[in-house]
């Protein structure tokens, strides 16, 4: 028998405003060692019905609740993350074994923030002028679209949910969170914060459950309105077959395979801590670029100066301070990617860095890798591994630096290390991806689109681009003459 962990979550569904019970069970074990987190409900086509129901019956009176109302609510839920931080931050931890300082200081008050960034856009950022038409006026309205099915991944569980659970509550709509089955804790404890916060009973409901299960009632069930989805391209294909049924709108986030690019004129020491930070969350993160593309004249100084930078990296229990690397999160995931770094070393593949599991350590923790000579077009040049495992190319020009860049299927994210300016604008334009950054990484601004390109996803969310989702867009068009035309 696992140890137990002592968390204190209701492992039930969050239905209505009640916690509602399902005969079937999985279990949830921590990364960190094997200990049993929970025994959580395991939902199926009744409790995504039942949701769907509670979330119809809440619809109305929520969409017609004034926004200033909505925006004080979506505030007292942040009031609820914030004052919660240590305890979510800890449960999440356990969960799928993020390191907590990064939780503490970055991830779970980002979750509270999605909420506040929401409810103030919603008052003052969501506004486009009237358009004239010869007089007519057009007014352009956002109207809630109903009721949302939102599913979400385990890397950054209580972040990646409320970046949709805001939007979509802020617009007026009501929520059906299906969370994953590997981290489920939190999605629990965000309920437990909204009836908190007073939240009206069937406004937001939490199913847990596996996603060939409750993932596939919900996005079948034909009460949603928009289904938001945060996952993988094969998951997101099932879930755009679903949804072509009832001809309902996905928004997909998926996964990637994204490039750093370094120029010879980049600072190499920017350089070097922007690849060494791509280890960040043991590889799980979706926009990590993991392909690192190099100039041929500084590839060996920026080698030598990669290897000893990340050969500091502290690998070990995420809850420890001192720690840079936790664990996998799952056995699955563990195998996965040690297939991929195998796969690639017994085709030619040589590690640099790392290369199988953390012998020391045991359990899920895996060495962070860096591997080169892979043959172009082979798997793990292709593939998305979602482990700490980079790849190193080297490239002569400018030219054949982005075609190595934009040689893949995906298209979330890229960076740039460059001392030029020129080269940044010219780059730039040329990469496919939805977020670029330049001489940076991570840097975010909930103000602006993010999303992905090619099989990275479906559409854009943050900002207006949130809204545009989440709502029926209406144009209302006003004749010159008339009362229409005074407001
Ligand atoms: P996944 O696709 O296996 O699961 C994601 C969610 O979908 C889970 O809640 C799961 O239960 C559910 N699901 C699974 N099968 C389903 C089905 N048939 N119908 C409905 N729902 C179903 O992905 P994962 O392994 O949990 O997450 C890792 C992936 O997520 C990676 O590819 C990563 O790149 C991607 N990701 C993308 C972003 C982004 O913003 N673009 C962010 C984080 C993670």
């Amino acid at each position: 028998m696992p140890q137990q962990t002592g968390l204190a979550v209701d492992p039930g569904h969050w239905i209505g405003g009640r916690r509602q019970r399902s005969a079937a069970r999985f279990t949830d074990h921590s990364p960190i060692d094997g200990s049993l987190v929970g025994e959580f409900d395991r939902g199926g086509a009744e409790q995504v019905d039942a949701a769907v129901q509670a979330a119809q019956q809440a619809f109305p009176g929520w969409a017609k609740t004034p926004r200033a109302e909505r925006a004080r609510l979506l505030h007292a839920i942040a009031d609820g993350i914030e004052a919660r931080l240590d305890e979510l931050a800890a449960a999440e931890t356990l969960d799928n074994g993020a390191l907590l300082r990064s939780h503490l200081r970055g991830v779970i008050p980002r979750a509270a923030h999605n909420f506040r960034f929401f409810a103030d856009w919603l008052l003052d950022g969501l506004h486009r002028d009237d358009l004239d038409t010869r007089g007519h006026r057009n007014r352009i309205s956002w109207d809630p679209a109903g009721v949302c099915a939102l599913i979400t991944p385990w890397n950054a569980p209580l972040m990646l949910a409320t970046w949709k659970i805001a939007p979509a509550l802020a617009a007026g709509n009501t929520v059906v969170h299906k969370p994953a089955e590997w981290s489920p804790v939190t999605a629990s404890l965000l309920a437990d914060i909204t009836a908190e916060a007073g939240l009206p009973p069937g406004v937001f409901n939490v199913v847990q459950g596996l996603g060939a299960e409750a993932g596939d009632a919900l996005t079948r069930h034909p009460g949603v309105r928009r289904i938001s989805f945060t996952g993988s391209v094969p998951t997101a294909r099932t879930i755009a077959a679903n949804a072509a049924a009832t001809l309902t709108p996905v928004s997909l986030e998926l996964g990637g395979k994204s490039p750093l690019l370094v120029f010879a004129d980049a600072d190499l020491d920017l350089a070097v801590e922007l690849a060494v930070g791509q280890y960040d969350n043991a590889g799980q993160v979706c926009l990590s670029a993991v392909r690192l593309l190099v100039a041929e004249e500084i590839h060996d100084e920026f080698l030598h100066r990669f290897l000893a930078k990340a050969g500091q990296l502290k690998q070990g229990d995420p809850r420890l301070p001192e720690t840079d690397l936790g664990p996998q999160i799952h056995r699955r995931q563990f195998d996965r990617i040690d297939g991929f770094v195998q796969r690639a070393l017994a085709e030619g593949a040589t590690a640099l860095l790392g290369g199988g599991p953390n012998t020391d350590l045991g359990g899920l923790y895996y060495r962070p890798t860096l591997l080169t000579g892979a043959a172009p077009g082979s798997e793990i040049l292709t593939e998305e591994v979602f482990g700490p495992v980079l790849t190193l190319q080297r490239f002569r020009t400018e030219e054949e630096a982005v075609a190595l860049a934009n040689n893949t299927r995906f298209g979330l994210a890229a960076a740039v290390v460059t001392g030029d300016p020129e080269r940044a604008e010219r780059v730039t334009h040329e990469l496919v991806a939805g977020t670029v950054w330049v001489n940076c990484f991570f840097v975010r601004d909930l103000r602006a689109p993010f999303g992905g390109s090619r099989e990275s996803g479906i559409g854009r969310e943050g900002g207006d681009w949130s809204f545009d989702f989440f709502c029926d867009v209406k144009n209302t068009v006003f004749a010159p003459t008339g009362w229409g035309n005074r407001g």
